[in-house]
């Protein structure tokens, strides 16, 4: 097993968060045996996935004397609160970029959920148009480019943040969970046939890939992507996996074939569907378990479908990270109110 205890780290999360067995919605659809890892519980201002990663990445920016954190996302972006919550701990400034990808004009979409916690924290938020953006990652991270540039030239000592804290460090905290996995199973006993989680910046799955691949576990994992093309996501993933492992002292560790993407039923971005509002109301209704509108909605929504087309033996062992998202439940009000 690797030991990430060399690598400079700020202590930011809950760990290790919580492994479930979720049996009445396993009962419910008839097996597979489904498991949780609560990383819906990292702890800080409403948890979620970024926390892990950015105890690595803020350990640069504190090594760096940062003084302010700069980074960007979609309007009610987990990434971007996480990120305020963690600089307002750390008693750095944060600029937040943020642009409205859905063209939603609610109010509470637009106010409530993350951008309510965001401007707690006291983030500057600055709203972006999309104006020019192709891909929303390379746009995204430009604009971060950009305005950490325009605050350098001002005296700040800015530190950029690529969207989602996905940079091979930031991807430790997702060998973190790896090594998590690895021992919570030892412990219950349980062999583990699948991890399942939702990917979308790819340092969640290049850290769990890393990981795994480092420490010699044979555990597949799957992401369900939502925007890019799954062989695109696969690329990045890989590609981040290998540097993450190369971080860990083992460049090659990562096979191409280990890295795995797929979208079975794509949900466009950040769009309340039918069967996202039924995977919220079924998680919430079997397990007490909040879903997300936005990402593990439309994961799970994947991973349904993976179960309905045989994917997994019935008496198989699949944990889905829950990897947060709680925060922007609370835009959606109305949306889940319309869809019944
Ligand atoms: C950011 C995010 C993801 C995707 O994680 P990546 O590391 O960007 O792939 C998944 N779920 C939630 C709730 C998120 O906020």
């Amino acid at each position: 097993m690797f030991d990430l205890s060399s690598f400079p780290r700020v202590r930011l999360a809950h760990l290790p968060t919580p492994l479930e067995p979720m049996d009445r919605v396993s009962q419910h659809l008839g097996g597979p045996r489904l498991w949780i890892k609560r990383d819906d519980c990292t702890g800080l201002s409403t948890g979620g996935n970024k926390v892990r990663k950015l105890e690595f990445v803020l350990a640069d920016a504190m090594a760096a004397k940062a003084d302010t954190v700069v980074t960007a996302g979609a309007r009610q972006s987990n990434h971007s609160r996480q990120t305020a919550a963690a600089a307002a701990r750390l008693g750095l400034k944060c600029h937040l970029l943020l642009w409205n990808m859905t063209g939603s004009s609610e109010r509470t979409y637009l106010q409530n959920g993350n951008v309510l916690l965001d401007r707690l924290h006291s983030a500057t938020i600055h709203e972006l148009s999309g104006e020019g953006a192709t891909d929303p990652l390379t746009y995204l991270n430009g604009e971060v480019d950009k305005l950490t540039q325009q605050l350098r030239e001002q005296g700040v000592r800015p530190y950029a943040i690529p969207v989602g804290a996905s940079t091979p460090k930031g991807a430790l905290g997702y060998a973190e969970c790896a090594r998590e996995l690895i021992l919570q199973s030892k412990e219950l006993g349980l062999k583990i046939d699948a991890v399942v989680h939702r990917s979308g910046s790819a340092g969640t799955q290049a850290g769990l890939v890393a990981g795994f691949a480092v420490a010699s576990a044979q555990i597949p994992v799957i992401g369900i992507g939502g925007g890019k093309a799954p062989k695109e996501l696969e690329e990045l993933v890989f590609s981040m996996a290998s540097d993450t492992a190369s971080l860990l002292g083992k460049p090659s560790a990562v096979r191409r074939s280990a890295v795995m993407a797929t979208d079975p039923i794509p949900v466009e971005y950040g769009r309340l569907t039918r069967e996202v509002a039924d995977v919220i109301r079924l998680f919430a209704r079997t397990e007490g378990v909040l879903i997300d509108p936005v990402y593990t909605g439309p994961a799970l929504v994947g991973l349904l479908e993976l179960i309905r087309e045989g994917k997994f033996a019935r008496d198989s062992n699949v944990v889905f990270i829950h990897t947060g998202g709680t925060a922007s439940l609370f835009s959606y009000v109305d949306g889940l109110a319309g869809i019944r």
